[in-house]
């Protein structure tokens, strides 16, 4: 999923500075999960910044919805028949969403209420960490589903560098070593051999942005490849 975090509020009502009619729109997916723009962050945004512009007697409406998803033009219909009512579409959406709004709705401003972070996992409630860099060239087949790429702040692919020290990362000792992890599980699994593996370094065209997908499935003959 996509991790996410709310701006601060200083920073947020910078950016509607001059703006009355305003639409917080929250998105139901990624965002929701990570608790930074699902339902409830959009009633609690929305709520501040009523509050806010009574005490400083700013003449300003502040509305709120939460779409299904924001990243997805079949779900931004629904604010076709509304959007014309508002100075500015303050999205609580991954910065694809917020992207993916203001294109929807060209000449309208949008704007950004979160700062997006990584593509992550739950570790416990409330706490996620990041797992993927998406690097277009998945190698977690060899190191026991665990991403060297993203879990080595060096992304040493080949084994760890020279400053492990007892298993703990030298850039942050509170972290384990990505391979000090990749060796326990490959060892767990029984296929420590595959340590051996040399990794090339990462071909970076890979991900050459923007990145672009399409399902073969929509392909005009359908095939795979
Ligand atoms: S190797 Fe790591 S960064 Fe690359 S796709 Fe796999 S998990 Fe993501
Ligand atoms: S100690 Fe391990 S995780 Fe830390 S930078 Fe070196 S190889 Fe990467």
């Amino acid at each position: 999923m996509i991790v996410a975090q709310r701006k601060s509020l200083e920073r947020i009502e910078q950016m509607l500075e001059g703006c009355e009619q305003i639409l917080v729109v929250g998105c139901g997916t990624c965002v929701a999960v990570c608790m930074a723009g699902g339902e409830k962050e959009v009633q609690l945004l929305a709520e501040q910044l009523r509050m806010r512009g009574k005490l400083g007697g700013l003449r300003r409406t502040i509305d709120e919805i939460t779409l299904t998803r924001q990243c997805d033009h079949e779900y931004l219909d629904q604010l076709a028949p509304h959007v014309h009512n508002y100075d500015a579409l303050l999205s609580m959406a991954c910065g694809a969403g917020v992207q993916l709004l203001a294109e929807h709705f060209e000449g309208r401003l949008v704007l950004p209420a979160l700062d997006t972070r990584f593509i992550g996992a739950s570790d416990a409630e409330g706490q996620w960490s990041q797992r993927c860099s998406a690097c277009c060239e998945c190698i977690l087949d060899l190191t026991g589903g665990i991403c060297p790429h993203t879990l080595c702040p060096k992304g040493q692919l080949n084994g760890p560098c020279g400053g492990a020290d007892h298993g703990r990362c030298e850039v942050d000792p509170e972290n384990e070593c990505a391979w000090a992890l990749i060796y326990r599980r490959l060892e767990l699994l029984g296929r420590l051999d595959q340590i051996r593996t040399i990794q090339p370094p990462k071909d970076h065209s890979a991900t050459t942005r923007p990145g672009r997908q399409r399902h073969p499935a929509f392909d005009a003959d359908g095939s795979e490849d």
